[in-house]
């Protein structure tokens, strides 16, 4: 990342109790301007956590988030916490449920202008096709709705950084491309910058320029999707982005691939089946997923998920032979 960031956080630390996985620890990120990034990691990683002191909702034990050069202050430190350039999405939605969609955007702007108040609010629902809702309550509408008029009330007032507490956990499996589409309007169209807090990488892989990885508190590794998918530094990103085959080096050898290090992640892709002299394979079992398939496979007491594209090749206590495209090899 050679560009400036517009965020950049220093030796971050933050805990709750002498826990030391409780908060976050010793974070050290820039984040790039314009930028889609996703911050993944298990429940409890401390997520939510970097994304308030972020905000500047909470107050760092020690180290300090710089936006665009300039220190961002906690919340005893101002009157209205929350940083002025941002605004933060939380699982809540924070709507006044009371009022109608219209309202409850509009109420975000002054009233020294009221046709451009106006004007502004119908053009807000309009990008985020909620205009035709707008004389509706919240407490008419669905859970993805109410994530849109969330949204339209937070990007209304033209923060230059939005912040989404796992926006995802909010929407079934069908409005969640949808959730991703908008997004990338919002980055692409306003420029805004966007941080995502997510407990399913899945969710965020497709959408980011840059994947954040926590682990108990600290921070694993960073970089691209497709960098860290396809070339992890750890063991632990692997399993967490790629649901890969973990094998110890004694495994792996079972299998006849010969490793240095002491644990191995073979993706389920890498494993090519039919052609190779890795075999013979026995196949346990099959598991449907719909266009594709995982075949379970076991040599030597050792067994396998494989990647099958076509479904039905292969049948329970077939033999196969197989061969090994790539696979990782960790230190533990
Ligand atoms: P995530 O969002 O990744 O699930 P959080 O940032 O909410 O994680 O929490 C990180 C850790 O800090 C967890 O172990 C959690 O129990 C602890 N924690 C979070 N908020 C508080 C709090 N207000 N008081 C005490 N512990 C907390
Ligand atoms: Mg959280």
């Amino acid at each position: 990342m050679s560009e400036k960031p517009i965020i950049s956080v220093q030796n971050l630390t933050k805990s709750y109790s002498a826990d030391i996985t409780s908060g976050v620890r010793d974070i050290n990120l820039s984040i790039p301007e314009g930028k889609i990034i996703s911050i993944v990691g298990e429940s409890g990683s401390g997520k939510s956590t970097l994304m308030k002191l972020i905000y500047g909702l909470l107050a760092p034990d020690s180290g300090s988030v710089y936006y665009q050069e300039k220190k961002v202050l906690g919340p005893h430190e101002k009157l209205l916490p929350g940083h002025e350039s941002m605004k933060m999405v939380t699982q809540d939605f924070n709507l006044n449920i009371y009022a109608k969609v219209y309202e409850n955007i509009s109420s975000m702007l002054p009233n020294t202008d009221l046709k451009a108040k106006r004007e502004e609010t119908e053009e807000m629902m309009e990008f985020l096709k909620i205009d035709h809702l707008a004389n509706k309550r919240i407490t008419e509408l669905s859970g993805g709705e109410q994530q849109r008029v969330a949204i339209a009330r937070a990007i209304i007032t033209e923060p230059k950084v939005l912040l989404m507490d796992e926006p995802f956990s909010q929407v079934d499996a069908l409005l969640k491309n949808e959730l991703r589409t908008d997004i990338e309007r919002l980055s692409k169209y306003l420029g805004i910058t966007v941080i995502i807090v997510s407990h399913d990488p899945t969710d965020g892989l497709s959408l980011a320029n840059e994947v954040v990885i926590l682990r108990k508190a600290r921070l694993q590794e960073t970089g691209s999707p497709v960098d860290l998918y396809n070339n992890p530094k750890h063991l632990y990103t692997a399993q967490l982005l790629a649901n890969c085959n973990i094998l110890s080096r004694s495994e792996a050898g079972m299998l006849g691939l010969n490793v240095q290090k002491s644990e191995i992640a073979l993706y389920p892709e890498w494993i090519k089946i039919g052609e190779g002299d890795t075999g013979p394979f026995t196949v346990k079992g099959t598991v449907f997923k719909g266009f594709y398939e995982e075949l379970i496979l076991e040599k030597n007491d050792v067994s396998i998920r494989a990647l099958n594209v076509s479904p039905g090749t292969y049948q329970k206590d077939d033999e196969v032979s197989v061969s090994f495209n790539r696979f990782l090899e960790f230190d533990s």
